[in-house]
């Protein structure tokens, strides 16, 4: 597992801009983190961390190609910024040869959630959010809720996305809105 952590961080040093590089390292450390205390593989989640945003910069015409390879959420056919999370994954799966489907999953809903999350996807959704070097009002409070309970971090999490969405006049994504009353259920049958 480390050489290939060693391989895959060579190849996104390589395809990213530094910052964007910077953010994918601190990312994965999140998300080791995250497994350590939430008892789930810390090399799985490092490496699902290191590539989740490896499509961020990819030319458009390639971007287009791996994102239309997953059926996209109507919003996500209109947001460049969110094509990135879908072509990761078909990335991922198609260049790399990746099959592992929990990981595959994770990268296509780091941008959008969804409902009934894995460990995994909650332990990428979460950890890209709170990364050591995020900076935005009240991350140090997501940072803990994230440590505490992934699953009442998610709906703190997709709670904050909605109203952010709302303040900037975005539509929302279905599987966005999916996620949100999967969580809030969630948080009102354990309290
Ligand atoms: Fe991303
Ligand atoms: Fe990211």
């Amino acid at each position: 597992m480390c050489s290939k952590i060693d391989f895959y961080t060579e190849l996104i040093c390589g395809k990213l801009s530094e910052t964007r590089f910077i953010h994918s390292i601190r990312t994965a450390e999140m998300c080791r983190d995250l497994a350590e205390k939430h008892g789930f593989e810390p090399d799985k989640a490092y490496m699902t961390g290191i590539l989740h945003d490896i499509c961020k910069e990819e030319q458009d015409a390639e971007l287009e190609r791996l994102a239309n390879l997953y059926d996209l959420d109507p919003v996500e056919k209109t947001a460049r910024k969110l094509r990135h999370a879908p072509a990761g994954a078909a990335y991922v799966r198609e260049v790399l040869g990746i099959e592992d489907e929990d990981m595959l999953t994770a990268i296509r809903f780091h941008t959008i959630g969804r409902a009934q999350m894995s460990v995994l996807e909650k332990i990428l959704y979460l950890g890209d959010l709170v990364e050591r070097d995020r900076v935005y009002p009240d991350v140090e409070k997501y940072r803990e809720y994230a440590i505490r309970d992934l699953d009442n971090g998610m709906y703190e999490a997709l709670k904050w996305a909605i109203e952010d969405c709302l303040i900037k006049k975005q539509r929302i994504p279905r599987y966005t809105l999916e996620a949100y009353n999967y969580y809030i259920n969630e948080r009102l049958k354990y309290g």
